[in-house]
């Protein structure tokens, strides 16, 4: 038996995994898939998440921007940073390069093990794979994704769900040049979304998302239209991938019995700015310092897990969700009014950078809001 079982290999599944592992304990890794694998994501792993990675990291990086872009109805603007606020990865190297970091550290992987049922008794969890395999452990940690199963089968609310569509498509390094310090985002493409344009070594990778898509076709409609708007001479065929985006306007304890959930199988990611990899990782620490101590007897592992996502993190997500709520409703407003003001979209960067938090943005974008209601009357 082992002390814990991670269900999911991807960015919150492998940290977890390595942590744990790293602290002397038994972790078994349950992935379906084999690794490399494809997730659809654009890969931007914003500069706070650095500390969160292992220092071999740089080996994935394959843009680091310092320009940000900001489209709307009435143009565009730049702003630029000092130094990167993001670093751009191919998801199928970066998840397998953190599946090995798991392994160096002593966690046992198994991939094409879908785990399809689980059971819990007399303390000790039992995951039943599609293979049909057994595996026991004393700690289960749901990091299966939006389209997991675990916080179904261990009973923990699911998260709300919008979607998002990408392609990635090479370019000639002339062209890359033009934006491989660049990240584009445009709101006018569709309601409490955005479009975007992230660079990665020679490729561009191009999507649209929203946190209330309803049905996919518009999304991949909208996306191949600004595809043609980025690339307008581009006419060979493109994938189109989609997958949902995991997010949650509530706080609920992420823990039950002996069972937590990290990163998108906890519905954790920012809803504002989509951001999950930074999420993933963050809950995927803390899992693993609440699951140690409680192995170790120090203190509660679910009560701690939970107590520390609510007062760590539910504090940088909850003014997110109020940024939200404040922004896409009025996106075509906020789009033409960043055309001329730069203020909060650098604040924006230094929240991507650890520099300002979600607090301050709201703040700020809150006052921005309030003089541009009052001072319209009297320019009249
Ligand atoms: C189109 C798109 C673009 C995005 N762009 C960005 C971006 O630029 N930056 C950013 O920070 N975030 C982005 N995100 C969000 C980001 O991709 C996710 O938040 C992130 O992948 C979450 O990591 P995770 O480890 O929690 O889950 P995942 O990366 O989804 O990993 C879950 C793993 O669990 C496995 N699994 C699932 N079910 C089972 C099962 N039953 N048994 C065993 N294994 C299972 C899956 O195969 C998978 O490997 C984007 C999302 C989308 C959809």
């Amino acid at each position: 038996m082992d002390d814990v079982i991670v269900i999911g290999a991807g960015p919150a599944g492998s940290t977890a995994a390595r942590l744990l592992a790293r602290q002397g304990f038994q972790v078994r890794v349950l992935e379906q898939s084999q690794f490399p694998r494809t997730k659809p994501c654009g890969g931007a792993i914003t500069s706070r998440a650095l500390p969160l990675l292992p220092p071999e990291f740089s080996g994935q990086v394959r843009s680091a921007p310092t320009q940000w872009t900001f489209r709307g109805r009435k143009g565009s603007r730049t702003v630029t940073t000092a130094s990167p606020y993001c670093y751009t990865v191919e998801r199928r190297s970066f998840d397998l390069w953190l599946a090995e970091q798991a392994q160096e550290a002593g966690a046992a992987v198994s991939f094409q093990q879908k785990v399809v049922s689980l059971s819990f008794d007399n303390a000790v969890y039992t995951a039943a794979t599609q293979s049909g395999e057994r595996f026991q452990a004393r700690w289960l940690i749901g990091a299966d994704g939006a389209k997991g199963v675990t916080s179904r089968l261990v009973g923990i609310p699911r998260a709300r769900n919008g979607a998002a569509v990408e392609t990635e498509i090479a370019v000639s390094s002339q062209h890359f040049a033009q934006w491989q310090d660049r990240v584009e985002i445009d709101v006018t493409r569709y309601p409490w979304g955005y479009a975007w344009v992230i660079p990665k070594g020679g490729a561009l990778n191009i999507g649209v998302g929203s946190f209330k898509a309803g049905k996919l076709p518009p999304l991949k409609d909208l996306m191949a239209a600004y595809l043609h708007q980025v690339l307008p001479d581009y006419s060979a065929p493109f994938d189109i991938l989609a997958h949902p985006l995991p997010y949650r306007t509530r706080y609920a304890p992420l823990a039950a019995d002996h069972a937590l959930l990290i990163g998108d199988a906890a519905g954790l990611m920012d809803s504002f700015s989509a951001e999950g990899i930074y999420s993933a990782l963050y809950s995927a620490h803390v899992a693993a310092e609440s699951v140690g101590l409680a192995l170790t007897g120090k203190t509660h592992g679910v009560l701690g897990y939970a107590g520390a996502i609510h007062e760590r993190f539910w504090t940088q997500l909850k003014p997110a969700v109020k940024m939200s709520r404040l922004f896409y409703p009025l996106a075509g407003f906020w789009a033409d009014w960043f055309v001329g003001h730069t203020d909060l979209l650098e604040e924006y960067l230094q929240v991507t950078q650890g520099l300002s938090s979600y607090d301050v943005l709201l703040r700020k974008t809150e006052s921005a809001l309030a003089r541009q209601l009052h001072l319209r009357p009297l320019a009249r």
